[in-house]
């Protein structure tokens, strides 16, 4: 019989072989007990790669969703592309409704005079519309990462526009950047390679800097102007 973990004990009980455990058996749990689609968000960050790495055990051809944008950094692009490849992942590439120059266009540099709109436009939006078909959404947030991620859950119910509700897995939730690192060497997994200039969190390019706060990863998003894009704050 398998050992069956207390997720919610004290993170500083716990070793990074409980966690990775934890994460392990919270998404052998999710996928053996779903009926529906799943699928993994995945915005080529560490730990974006690190919850993908561990639900493909079980599904590899799971979908892959990475918002494009249109405005990420090029080195993002060509590590999407590689590692795709690398892992034979079945890639959603999502784009939103605009192109970069349309929507230039029509509303201006939204990024500099509305960064709410513009995230929400490119990616709340098209993210919403594609959550729609499914069940179970994998994401590799972690509570350690900014403030807004204090009260995570590694499982929440997610209302969509839709009024349906989908089941929002959080695996990571109690991992330290520690763990994720770790992990990523014990796995040989091959990390964006934005880290080894500085960067904690990695967005669009007009929207990420170096962080301005050491002691906070997402201090660099969009010139501390604001902490998520959206796509987060929806929980229910
Ligand atoms: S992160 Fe910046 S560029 Fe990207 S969608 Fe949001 S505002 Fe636009």
């Amino acid at each position: 019989m398998s050992e069956i973990l207390n997720l919610t004990a004290p993170p500083t009980t716990q070793s990074i072989e409980y966690r990775i455990r934890a994460a392990e058996q919270l998404i052998r749990q999710e996928l053996e007990q779903t009926q529906g689609d799943v699928c993994v968000t995945n915005s080529f960050q560490a730990e974006d790669m690190i919850v993908l790495h561990i639900v493909r055990q079980t599904l590899p051809d799971v979908p892959v969703i990475f918002l494009d944008t249109g405005y990420h950094f090029a080195e993002v692009y060509e590590y999407r592309d590689r590692m795709a490849q690398a892992w034979s992942m079945n890639l959603i590439n999502l784009l939103p409704e605009l192109t970069v120059p349309e929507q230039e266009a029509r509303f201006g540099i939204l990024n500099q005079s509305d960064p709410s709109r513009c995230c929400g436009l490119r990616k709340v939006k098209p993210l919403f519309a594609a959550l729609d078909r499914y069940e179970l959404w994998f994401t590799g947030l972690r509570r350690e990462q900014a403030k807004s991620r204090a009260a995570l859950q590694p499982v929440e119910d997610f209302a969509l526009p839709t009024a349906r509700t989908i089941r929002k897995i959080n695996p990571l939730t109690e991992w330290t950047a520690k763990d994720v690192w770790d992990y990523a060497r014990q796995n040989d997994i091959t990390l964006l390679r934005l880290y080894d200039d500085g960067y904690s969190s990695i967005g669009c390019e007009p929207c990420t800097r170096l962080p301005l706060d050491p002691n906070d990863p997402r201090s660099g998003r969009w010139g501390g102007r604001k902490q998520e894009c959206g796509i987060h704050l929806q929980s229910t």
